[in-house]
This record gives structure tokens, sequence and C-alpha cells, in this order.
């Protein structure tokens, strides 16, 4: 028996018309390319979209056609997310740090019609000109004046000249709910980038189902600072969120520094923010220096990596709620929040320090299983580790053009597979305890390097590290610990496993540790392994 209910689709265009209508004054400030702060809100926001719609249109892009976008946060970004989605079109977000050879394969792959970007990566555009389809449109994303010239940027259109003209309202289609509305790849740290393709009800339904994590910075009329970009998995989802809740969106652009998000939080009185870990290490450097946080700030979302205890513990005795999750480019991306169960919530501080250094819990619509090597079910004991696996509605069924990929990525059971190892306890609070191929294997036994690294960054004059295997002739592979000294400190190899004696079995202590003036970085920000294992693979253990 079917219900007898509308088939009403969910649409993005639903999002920004809401958001228009119900919170007209809720801002979007933007730290701009060209220099200066740019205000808008909602209502003023709506008419701009309607325009770049009816412009894409008449560039002749359809339903279905990829747009890629190289941008940072920032107004045109955000306007670009709906008018191409509105219009069933798909946006193309391109993370601007991936390898030349990245952005080759991927705009070639998804065969991209237009791609819109921010004049400060003209360069890069002109650059990788050659490489990309000969057909592909090019828009800057700025006004006449500000235009980019110059050798591989001859016919590029400017965004303000699209838009002039145009009508301001738009009637939107209606447009399938399981259409494609927008395309990311992951960064591809192992072989070529795979793409996940959103549907347009894939992203509504995450965006409502993070709205039921009860989190304070999604409450209506509150100011957020997303640092993870635009093009990172539709920065988490909050380009949908912000205009069905009401929330002002300030987008930093591309200065994401301590010295800039400190003032950039306390000039707009941001509440929350959300980014990977080491973005917080410069902001927390930078809160040290001035002596104090930006005065509003009351929550940080941490994902992407693991969060360090330490970190958690700066940022909560300051009064700062953290809330750590976990996610994937594949999972739309959230998968849990570190919303502390209700009965965790008057706990002592320090306990509720360590239960934040757990990755949260399962937001609704997310289904977590671990299971063996063989594929067996792990009992949720907060005990049993296994590879973690997950299913719902926000969670990719293939790749993009990959059936390769594809192939390998989901159980018999039809569930996909993360690649990462956990633990999830009694009371639902999953326990990341390493991506499958950062674990160190060490004679047989398995060494957690975010449990090192969580430890190590308990010593005070660590301001960053990683934990990575290199080869061992008796072990197969031993713990190197890779750290950056604090500003001003000089702690000694003696003092740091000294310090991890107290919290590590003596078996997992590193064999050796090596001091840099920083860490490699990928792409989207996060300690690349990767890199620092090729760079320390003939490292000779004492
Ligand atoms: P990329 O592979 O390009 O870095 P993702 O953002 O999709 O892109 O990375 C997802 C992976 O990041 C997860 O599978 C997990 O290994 C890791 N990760 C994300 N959040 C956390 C977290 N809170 N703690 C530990 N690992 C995390």
């Amino acid at each position: 028996l079917r219900g007898m209910m509308m088939d009403t689709p969910l649409n993005v265009s639903a999002a920004i018309e809401y958001g228009a209508e119900m919170h007209p004054d809720a801002r979007i400030v933007s730290a701009t390319i060209e220099g200066g702060i740019h205000r808008t809100t909602y209502a003023e926001t709506a008419p701009r979209v309607a325009q770049l719609a009816h412009a894409l249109k008449a560039l002749g892009v359809r339903e279905g056609d990829r747009i890629a976008t190289l941008a940072w946060n920032g107004y045109r970004h955000f306007e670009l997310y709906y008018a191409v989605g509105g219009i069933g079109a798909v946006c193309h977000t391109i993370n601007p740090r991936l390898f030349p050879e990245q952005l080759v394969y991927i705009v070639n792959h998804a065969k991209d019609r237009v791609l819109f970007f921010d004049i400060n990566l003209a360069p890069l555009v002109a650059k990788m000109r050659a490489h990309w389809p000969k057909d592909l449109v090019y828009v800057a994303m700025c006004d006449r004046a500000h235009l980019p010239t110059g050798e591989g940027l001859e016919g590029v259109l400017a965004y303000e000249d699209l838009l002039a003209g145009q009508p301001t309202s738009i009637a939107w289609p209606r447009i399938d709910e399981n259409a494609a509305v927008s395309l990311c790849y992951t960064s591809g740290t192992t072989g070529e980038p795979k793409g996940a393709l959103y549907s347009q009800r894939s992203v509504m339904l995450h965006a409502l189902f993070t709205l039921t994590s009860g989190m304070p910075g999604l409450r209506t009329g509150q100011t957020i600072l997303p640092v993870v970009p635009l093009f990172h998995v539709n920065a988490w989802g909050l380009p949908y969120t912000a205009p069905i809740t009401g929330l002002n969106l300030i987008m930093p652009g591309v200065k994401l520094d301590g010295p800039n998000l400190w003032d950039l939080m306390e000039t707009e009185q941001v509440f929350s923010s959300w980014g990977v870990p080491t973005v917080w290490m410069g902001l927390l450097q930078e809160i040290e220096k001035r002596g104090r946080k930006p005065a509003a700030l009351g929550e940080v979302i941490i994902g992407g990596s693991a969060a360090p205890r330490a970190m958690i513990e700066a940022f909560e005795t300051m009064g700062v709620s953290i809330v750590h999750g976990w996610g994937m480019t594949e999972m739309s991306p959230v998968g849990t929040l570190g919303i502390l169960a209700t009965k965790d919530r008057d706990k002592p501080l320090q306990e509720r320090i360590d239960l934040k250094g757990r990755q949260g819990r399962r937001m609704f619509g997310v289904e977590l299983k671990i299971v063996d090597e063989a594929g067996k079910h792990l009992p949720h004991d907060g005990e049993a580790s296994g590879e973690l696996f997950v299913r719902g509605p926000g969670i990719i069924s293939g790749y993009y053009e990959n059936p390769e990929a594809s192939a390998r990525a989901f159980d018999a059971e039809g569930w996909f597979g993360t690649g990462d190892v956990a633990k999830i306890t009694p009371d639902g609070y999953l326990v990341i305890v390493d991506r499958t191929k950062d674990l160190v294997k060490s004679g047989g036994e398995w060494i957690s390097s975010i449990d090192v690294e969580n430890a190590a960054m308990g010593h005070p004059g660590i301001a960053a590290c990683a934990v990575i295997g290199v080869p061992h002739p008796k072990w197969q592979e031993r713990p190197l610990l890779v750290a950056v000294k604090a500003p001003g400190a000089e702690p000694t190899k003696a003092e740091v496993l000294a310090t991890l004696e107290k919290a590590i079995a003596k078996w997992q202590l590193p064999d050796d540790v090596v001091f840099v003036d920083q860490l490699p970085l990928t792409a989207t920000g996060k300690i690349s392994k990767l890199t620092l294992r090729r760079q320390f693979a003939d490292h000779a253990l004492p």
C-alpha cells in the first residue's frame, strides 16, 4: 500500500528560496580576494542566484552538465552552489591545492563545460588551460575592472558581466530529486582521484540530518565561520544547512592563518567555526599571543583528522565547546558528531574532554558497523576493533564513471567500506583507531598512530606531530615520531619519550623522535603521512 502524499522532490532551490523568504536579514559576510569585506543577506542573494541561473542557461548549460569551481569561501561561490544546482546542473568543486596532474585528470574526467575561478587563481588557470578541454568556458569571479589578463587568459568572462541585465527572479524547474547536484573528487592519496556525485536529495537530507544533532551552532540566528572550504565536500554541507536554518555565514576567503581568523571572528562575532585540526593550531597560537579568545567564540567543530586531546582541552578550558566529528567525502561528509550523550553532559570537565577525544556518536541517517577480516560483525563493546562500514542515504552508491573503484568499495551486504579501523562503545561513541594504511604494523600487533600522536601532543613543547611506521628488519615496522616544536620550546627526545611512557604501553613507544620545522600537508590541510613515509623510508632507527 503506497502512502498518499505529494511526491514533491527535495530540491536545493527550495533552500535558497526559503532562506530569502524566512531569514531575509541573515548575513553572508566575505573576506574578498579583491580586498576588503563584502556584506550581503539571503534576501539580496536570491536575486543574484536567479540572475546567475539565467546566465548559465544563456551559456547553454543544461541539466546534468558539470560546472567547475576553483574558488575559496566567498559569496560568489555560495551563489554558484544554488544557481548551478537550481537548474539541475552539477556543481563540481575543485580543490586548487591538488597537484597539477590531478587537476588535469579531474577536469577531463568530469568533462566540465564551464569553469568559474577566483582571480588569485588566474595564474593556475593560465598554466593548466592547455591541458583542459578546448571548449571549456572560463569565468573569473569578479567584475570587469578586476578581470585577469595575460597569456592563457584570453576570452575569460567576468562573473558580474554575466549577471548584469538578467532577470532577478526565476521559476525554478522541478528536478528529479535523485538527479546529481554536486561532484567532489577525493584527493586520491592512492591512485587517481575518485568522484563522489551527490544528489539533490542526498545533500538536502544530509543538511537536515546534521540539524538533528542539536549542535548549538546550528540554531537560527547563530554566526558560523566555515574554515572548511566550499571546495571540500560542500564545506561539510553548511551552504545547504545555512539558509534553511537562518545562519549568518562568515566566509574567510583565502587567508586562513591564526591572526586573520582571529580578527574576522572578533569583528563578525563568530560563535561557531568548522575546520581541520591544523587550522586550529594556528588559531590557538594567536589566542595565546593575544591573551584571549575572540569574544563570541563558543563552539569549534573539529573533523577531517583526529583532534588531539591537548587541543580539545585548550579550547574547553577557555569556554569553547568542542564538537569532534568524523566523516568522509563519500559520506557527504558527516558521519558522527561529538555531541555528548545526555547522561554525560554534567560529568566533570576532564571526563568530558576524554569523551570528546572520541569521534562522536552517529548522526541520524548514518548506520555504522565494524567487522573482522572475514566480514563478521563485531560487537559494539568498546573493545573489539575492526574495519568500519557505513550505510545511509547520504553515502555514495558508487564512484562517478569509475566501475573499478566502485566494485571494490562495498561489501556483500552493500555497505561502504571506510578504510578506517574503529571501535564503537555500547553507548554509541565511535573511536577511530586509525586509517588502515596509517596503522603501524609491529611484529603482528597494530599500533594506533592516532593514540601515540595524542599522547605526544600532551607535551607542551610539541606544537604538531605525526607518527608513521618505518621499515624494521625484525618487527616489520616500528613507529617514528616526527614533531614540530612549539614556539620558544626546546623539548628533547628523552623528555618526549618520558611523557609518552605515562600514556601508552612500552612496546608502542616510538623508536625515534625527529624534529622538523613543519609537517607536509595534504590538499585538504591534513598532515600528509604518505609524504612523511616517503621522506623517512630510509630513516635509520637507533
Ligand atoms: P581525503 O581522503 O581527501 O583526506 P576525506 O576528508 O574524505 O578526504 O577523508 C576522510 C578520512 O579522514 C576518514 O576516512 C578518516 O580516516 C579521516 N578522518 C576524518 N575525520 C576524522 C576524525 N575525527 N578522526 C580521525 N580520522 C578522521
